[in-house]
């Protein structure tokens, strides 16, 4: 990924930031905003995936004006700006490639009103997702997107990714919660929609376009989040499978049944293994492969529902099955959930962690072809992911030795190649990043990538956002 990267990098199209360019930014900002200590710089060169580069300065504006005062400049003097949040994402979209300017929004993090008669909340964006719910709750409101990351990551950056997480498959992804954006354009303009009620023809096609948009287009100053009633009850319950058949029957049954769950999350035997030894949740170690199911909404129909499920189960072959008959249990089988990223480092010291989706019929050929693959190539391969909706979190590990890596990475060439195949696409939630580059250009090929990057010349002629972004 590394050697891929730079040889994609052209750093002289850049002007370094210069002591002149500093001063100027200290007069936008004052000199408490603008850093540029070596700590402040390392804290703002890496994301969760493992490439780094380090800017030049790290700016902390405090609103949407100051953000455009920036912009204006770095459009000036064609200095590249990097959005950055919390720094969570998974394929390099906050790692400043070409160094220039970190647009830092930790200092843009607050609620500014939740309607509750509207079922709105307006937000600047470095939201923590967790805050806000917890906020919006006790209005008994509920923004329903959460990546396993949702402790720490940010709003501005959910709607960033377009961010999805298990209870997804029911509620939607990030873009369905996004009713108004206020973005500072490549220009320096800044625009806001105001929100859009749910039903309307008209819409701005700007908050489609900066939906997922991974920082390219805008920076997201201000966003008008989409609120749902709270679900009153959780049914949780944990299922056993000694095959994939079993597991994928059950899934199917269960879309055939008519009901929608909340979640449908899909852990194998090695996931398993290492978030048991990680935390000792009670997982069944013996299963080859778990589903965590929930159902939620009101008590009545949460419990048909469950019961349903719980005989599809049943007759598809399950061989063990676990209900959450407490909090403490739901919780719990949660926060095993939700460590899966951590607790498999466990397993080997390299990691190439992959999103891949594919139509839900095609997941069995998906994971089985995973794991043949793997095999060809004699790596190790940990699954788990968002099996409802088809998308798989595939990770290969490995031993830190350069014949293994190779093998691991010529091993996610065929993954991707098998993904395409199933008429899936390269990345379900993450975005695209730097890491996902190369797929996206075996994915989207003619008209709809030459479409893009026009979009992208629209936007942004001097290419000062993000560069490196998405495309190469
Ligand atoms: C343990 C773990 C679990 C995860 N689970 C999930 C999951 O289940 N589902 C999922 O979808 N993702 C998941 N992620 C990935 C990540 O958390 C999400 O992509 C998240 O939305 C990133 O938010 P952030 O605040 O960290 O943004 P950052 O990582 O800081 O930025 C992400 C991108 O958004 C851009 N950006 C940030 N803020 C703005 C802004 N205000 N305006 C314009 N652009 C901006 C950045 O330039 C960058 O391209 C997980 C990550 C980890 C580490």
């Amino acid at each position: 990924v590394k050697a891929f990267i730079e040889s994609t990098l052209d750093r002289a199209a850049y002007q370094p930031v210069n002591p002149k360019i500093l001063a100027e930014l200290r007069q936008i900002l004052g000199p408490d905003l603008v850093h540029t200590a070596p700590e402040v710089l390392v804290c703002h060169s890496y994301d969760s995936q493992d490439y780094s580069a380090m800017p030049e300065v790290v700016l902390e504006p405090t609103s949407a004006q100051q953000v455009s005062e920036i912009v204006k400049l770095a459009n000036r003097y064609k200095i590249p700006i990097t959005p950055f949040a919390a720094s969570t994402g998974r394929t390099g979209g906050s790692v400043p490639i070409f160094g220039g300017i970190v647009l830092s929004t930790r200092r843009m993090n607050r609620i500014l009103k939740v309607e509750v008669e509207n079922r709105l909340a307006i937000i600047q964006p470095h939201v923590i997702n967790d805050h806000l719910n917890q906020e919006v709750a006790k209005y008994g409101l509920y923004f329903p997107p959460d990546p396993s990351s949702k402790g720490v990551s940010t709003v501005g950056g959910n709607i960033a990714e377009c961010a999805g997480g298990p209870h997804c498959l029911k509620y939607g992804v990030t873009r369905d919660y996004v009713q108004g954006l206020e973005v500072v354009l490549p220009n320096g303009e800044i625009v806001d929609t105001g929100p859009f009620g749910t039903r309307n023809y008209s819409g701005s096609a700007l908050i489609g376009l900066v939906t997922g948009c991974e920082g390219t287009l805008a920076v997201i100053t201000k966003a008008y989040i989409k609120l749902i009633p709270l679900p009153k009850v959780y049914r949780t319950m944990l299922v056993g499978f000694d095959n994939l058949t079993a597991m994928a029957r059950t899934l199917t049954g269960v879309f055939y049944s008519g009901i929608l769950p909340a979640v449908m999350e899909f852990i194998d035997n090695a996931a398993i293994r290492c978030v048991e030894a990680y935390m000792h949740a009670g997982l069944p170690v013996e299963a080859e492969s778990l589903l965590l199911i929930e159902t939620d909404g009101d008590a009545i129909s949460t419990e048909i529902e469950f019961n349903q499920i719980l005989d599809i189960c049943k007759n598809n072959g399950a061989t063990s099955i676990q209900i959450a008959e407490t909090k403490e249990r739901r919780d719990q089988l949660w926060l095993a959930r939700r460590s899966l990223n951590a607790a498999i480092m466990r397993y080997k010291p390299v990691k190439i962690a992959e999103d891949i989706a594919v139509p839900r019929g095609a997941l069995l050929k998906m994971l089985e072809g995973t794991k043949k693959i793997a095999e060809r190539y004699r790596v190790h391969v940990v699954n788990y992911g968002h099996a409802g909706d088809g998308n798989i979190h595939v990770n290969i590990m490995l031993e830190n030795d350069p014949d293994e890596i190779k093998r691991g990475e010529e091993a996610i060439d065929e993954i991707f190649r098998l993904t395409l195949q199933l008429n899936g696409t390269c990345s379900g939630e993450h975005g695209i990043g730097i890491t996902k580059r190369k797929y996206c250009s075996w994915e989207f090929q003619g008209a709809s990538y030459t479409i893009q990057l026009a979009m992208r010349d629209t936007f942004d002629s001097n290419h000062i956002m993000n560069p490196g972004k998405i495309f190469e």
